[in-house]
């Protein structure tokens, strides 16, 4: 799947827009979200405690949608350093253990090539795998009842390229969410930002790699994401 002209304008516009006016946003916010804390208890008594929720479940909203454009804002040049994919995909599984665990989901990261390295921006590549494997463990979790999730990581060695893949037995897509998952916004998530796999997709192009993407409504999803060797 290629990300048109347009959507990296979209993109780039985005960063050039956020990196102004997010600071700005957010000290509000701040502001905001302390004093909707000083008169939860008041609403609390005027049995009103779910308004004070919903405001501060959209506050936050607010920032991780504003948190997501800096970082879609930053300049897109990786500072690389040569890594061990395996290394990388350890750390990164670690990460999310913890709210694998409370979904009920297996990682299983298939440790072949111990060997193989990759040069890239750990923090930039980082952020895209965590993407991926949110996106996963969101996907499973909408099936939970139907059957146990599993996510299986491995990496294929193509030549001068890793393939790492990430294959999850969640949810799947249709037509539609595949046609349009890499743009901006696009999301099917009530409290999603839409910019994971964008900024994603950005991110894989900036290190001279791809992102290739299978998936079956109702089975599965794998996410291949491609890498020049070191
Ligand atoms: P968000 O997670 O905020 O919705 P993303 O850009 O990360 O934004 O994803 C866009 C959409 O792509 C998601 O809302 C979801 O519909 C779909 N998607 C991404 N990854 C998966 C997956 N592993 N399984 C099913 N759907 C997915």
């Amino acid at each position: 799947i290629e990300q048109t002209a347009y959507q990296n304008d979209k993109l780039a516009m985005l960063g050039r827009i956020s990196a102004s006016i997010a600071h700005e946003i957010r000290n509000p916010l701040t502001a905001i979200r302390g004093f909707i804390q000083l008169l939860r208890p008041h609403l609390m008594e005027l049995g009103r405690d779910e308004y004070a929720r919903i405001i501060l479940t959209e506050i936050d909203r607010a920032n991780d949608i504003i948190y997501e454009f800096l970082n879609s804002s930053k300049p897109s040049a990786p500072q690389k350093t040569a890594v061990s994919v395996m290394g990388l995909l350890k750390e990164v599984v670690m990460l999310t253990e913890s709210e694998a665990l409370m979904k009920g989901c297996q990682i299983a990261l298939n440790e072949n090539d111990k060997l193989m390295r990759v040069s890239i921006d750990v923090k930039q590549i980082k952020q895209v795998m965590l993407n991926m494997i949110k996106n996963s463990l969101d996907a499973i979790e909408s099936i939970s009842r139907e059957r146990e999730g599993c996510i299986d990581i491995h990496t294929v060695l193509e030549g001068s390229y890793v393939h790492i893949c990430i294959e999850d037995n969640g949810l799947g897509m249709d037509h539609n969410t595949l046609s349009r998952l890499f743009d901006p916004f696009f999301t099917t998530k009530e409290s999603g930002t839409g910019l994971g796999l964008a900024v994603s997709y950005r991110i894989i192009k900036n290190h001279g790699g791809f992102i290739h993407v299978d998936s079956k409504h109702g089975r599965g999803t794998q996410f291949i994401i491609t890498l020049p060797v070191v």
